[in-house]
């Protein structure tokens, strides 16, 4: 499901590339992009690609983001990122800011760009992953790099990498605390989000909460259903934000910090989805026509729309919902 329906939006986002040129350009270059950092909160930074805020505000798509808490006794990285070339900027900018050793590095997902920069992070680190992206990597990894490079390019440093998997476990539906030195990080699966092994992490002091993916990136952005299961995904992003205080910051998976407004976005537009086809399935409709009848132009103004809509999402509601 995955794979193919990458495979649809690179079609659709590469539609305009030249016949004559093989390789097609990626959604974003690893080669090119330049990550900064924010201070989000005392010892806390959120990591994004300098022009993630520019393309947020169109409903472009950016880089992969992350982030850095330090505690007294040392720091936890969020997202280890694609390729070394990048993994080498979060940690220049971590050195920078946090002046003490990286103890946690944490992946939110097991997709590429959040976690193939694992390799290069020092042995002494402790890699954090949910189980299931563990199980994952371990089986997968060649498919995924093949998959990746089709999506992100040749010599995008994505060819050497080679599998380093977590050293500390969150079970499904667990949730880890750790204690960086004043400073209490807690690391919870809220439930199917994205691709079943979904990490959040939440800096309490701060209140500031990374999503990795199930969140790409604020409104007009709309979630990536790439493994189906519409449903399970609404669920656990109502349990997130019955979670989150009113005040709290979400750092996405793809883009600049965004406040619960953004997340309650996302929410009603997957119960809209979901009311929408539903009805579509009571009247009889088949996918094809249920497609064409949930077309919800009021969402249409993310970048991604056309491919996210109609290719994942609404396809993910209608097998959810018993639809035949
Ligand atoms: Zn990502």
């Amino acid at each position: 499901m995955k794979r193919t329906a990458l495979a649809v939006m690179t079609g659709l986002l590469f539609a305009t590339v030249t016949q004559a040129s093989q390789a097609a350009e990626p959604i974003w270059d690893g080669n090119k992009v330049e990550m900064v950092s924010e201070k989000l909160g005392d010892g806390v930074y959120a990591y994004y690609a300098n022009n993630a805020k520019e393309l947020n505000a169109k409903g472009g798509a950016a880089a992969t983001s992350g982030g850095l808490i330090v505690g007294s006794k040392g720091a936890l990285l969020i997202e280890t990122m694609l390729n070394k070339r990048l993994n080498s900027q979060v940690m220049a900018l971590s050195q920078k800011l946090g002046k003490k050793s990286i103890l946690y590095a944490v992946n939110t997902s097991s997709h590429g760009d959040h976690a193939y920069g694992n390799m290069y992070m020092p042995a002494s680190t402790k890699i954090i992953q949910h189980a299931q992206t563990s199980t994952y990597i371990h089986a997968h990894l060649d498919d995924d790099k093949a998959f990746m490079i089709k999506n992100f390019g040749t010599g995008r440093g994505i060819e050497e990498i080679k599998a380093r998997t977590g050293d500390v476990l969150v079970a499904p539906g667990g949730s880890l605390k750790l204690d960086l030195g004043g400073k209490v990080v807690e690391i919870m699966d809220f439930g199917f989000a994205q691709t079943g092994g979904d990490l959040w992490v939440w800096e309490p002091q701060s209140k500031v909460m990374w999503s990795g993916n199930p969140v790409i990136a604020g409104k007009p952005a709309l979630p990536w259903l790439l493994d189906g299961h519409l449903v399970a995904t609404l669920e656990t992003l109502r349990r997130v934000d019955a979670f989150l205080p009113a005040d709290a910051r979400i750092v996405p998976g793809h883009g600049v910090a965004i406040g619960k407004e953004d997340l309650k976005w996302q929410i009603a537009y997957l119960e809209t989805v979901r009311s929408q086809v539903q009805a579509a399935i009571t009247q009889g409709l088949n996918l094809e026509q249920t497609v064409k009848q949930v077309s919800m132009p009021d969402y249409a103004g993310y970048a991604l729309f056309g491919w996210v809509h109609p290719g994942l999402n609404v396809p993910a509601a209608y097998k959810d919902l018993g639809g035949k």
